[in-house]
């Protein structure tokens, strides 16, 4: 039996009667096929309406044939029921599918460009088109779209044959039957689409296109009508706001100032990376000149050095001098870097794997250095003196 579709009827009904016409399992659920609906089901890149029936609430609306099934929270007892469309969804889809309509025919009366897919998601909403379009032609059809939004013209649904549709200049889908529903915009867009559309163009509010990426041969853009477009803007103000007086510029001057900072990072990092470089070969000389044995065991460790800051220490003390380096730091981890100058004897990769198991972590090398880390931040001095230990144990071998 097939289901009569209210929402073709009448797009801004939100509740009705109907009757239950059959029960069934979908995905695990109770789900019901109702005489009449209201629920739109997904279908033409526009999700499906939530709501409830009865009490209970529809998670999901799907086309099964002719029929709608709605799919359910939970049981639903009653033969007659009483739906409730969920409005603020509603008005969403509503807004940013014939914005889309409309955006799409901008483009293509623009830059020839046809609208392959619509997506529209609960954060973004976006087209492909099938070519390639730039941001002039972009922001042309943006604003060719606001102004049919703006002169608030009527937005007309009917339903003709395939030859009337074909006479009207529509391609008919291959799928859609000899009643073929089509939406117009008066005087600007005119297409088969089986959508919830508003009376009047001026209802989408606005179109906004917020980006374009390169996508398979031609573009996608993405883009926000209606209440979308609203939030869009507050939380774009509000970011901008916020950064006017963490940067202490005004707006247009935000990005000059965004870009000075950039450029005073850049020379600050390099000067801190000179200066790391000489604090390094002065640690260095400090801890052989505190080492004892032949040749020296330098055993240290640090708070808060990052893994690549211990092993430019460690690199530093076997290329000054024939030694032995075990140094550790404490920070998010612990970690262990462990190397030795060229002809020693020790097999550092192993010691590194004895120490490293302390910790609880896993670490690795070959030839003179290895490097590992875990969390157990307390074990690290009794990492470092097991693997001093084995090394005083190995002697120099030399
Ligand atoms: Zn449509």
């Amino acid at each position: 039996m097939t289901t009569r579709r209210l929402f073709h009827e009448d797009p801004y009904l939100l509740e009705f009667d109907a009757r239950v016409t059959g029960r069934f399992t979908h995905d695990g659920r109770p789900a019901v096929t109702l005489d009449r609906t209201a629920f739109y089901a997904e279908s033409g890149g526009q999700p499906w309406d939530t709501g409830t029936l009865d009490d209970v609430p529809v998670v999901a609306v799907v086309e099964k044939g002719e029929e709608i099934l709605h799919v359910l929270d939970g049981p639903l007892d009653g033969d007659s029921v009483t739906g409730r469309v969920e409005a603020t969804r509603r008005r969403d889809h509503r807004e940013q599918h014939h914005g889309q309509h409309l955006l799409s025919r901008a483009v293509e009366e623009l830059a020839r460009a046809r609208t392959v897919s619509f997506h529209l998601g609960s954060d973004a909403v976006s087209i492909d088109l099938d070519r390639e379009v730039n941001e002039a032609q972009l922001r042309a059809a943006e604003e060719r779209a606001n102004e049919v939004i703006w002169a608030a013209r009527p937005v007309v649904v009917r339903v003709v044959t395939r030859a009337e549709a074909r006479a009207l200049g529509v391609d008919p889908p291959k799928d859609a039957g000899d009643a073929i529903r089509l939406v117009e915009a008066e005087g600007f867009d005119l297409q088969p689409c089986g959508g919830t559309h508003p009376r009047s163009t001026a209802e989408v509010g606005m179109v906004v296109i917020l980006g374009r990426e390169r996508y398979k041969g031609g573009s996608r853009v993405r883009f926000v009508c209606g209440h979308r477009a609203l939030d869009a803007f507050r939380q774009r103000a509000a970011a901008l706001e916020r950064l006017t007086s963490l940067l202490s510029a005004p707006l247009e001057g935000l990005c000059d100032a965004a870009q000075r900072l950039l450029d005073e990072r850049g020379v600050a990092e390099k000067r801190v990376r000179e200066l790391f470089a000489k604090s390094l070969d002065a640690e260095a000389e400090r801890l052989l000149g505190g080492a004892s044995g032949s040749p020296p065991l330098v055993v240290a460790s640090y708070e808060g050095w990052a893994p690549d800051e211990l092993r430019a220490l460690a690199q530093r003390l076997v290329a000054l001098r024939p030694c032995i380096a075990l140094l550790g730091s404490r920070g998010a981890k612990a970690q262990l870097v462990f190397a030795q100058s060229d002809g020693l004897p020790h097999d550092v990769p192993a010691l590194l794997q004895a120490a490293v198991a302390k910790l609880g972590g896993r670490g690795g090398g070959k030839d003179n250095l290895a490097q590992g880390g875990g969390d157990k931040l307390a074990k690290l001095d009794e990492a470092l003196a097991l693997a001093a230990e084995a090394v005083l144990t190995v002697g120099s071998g030399v």
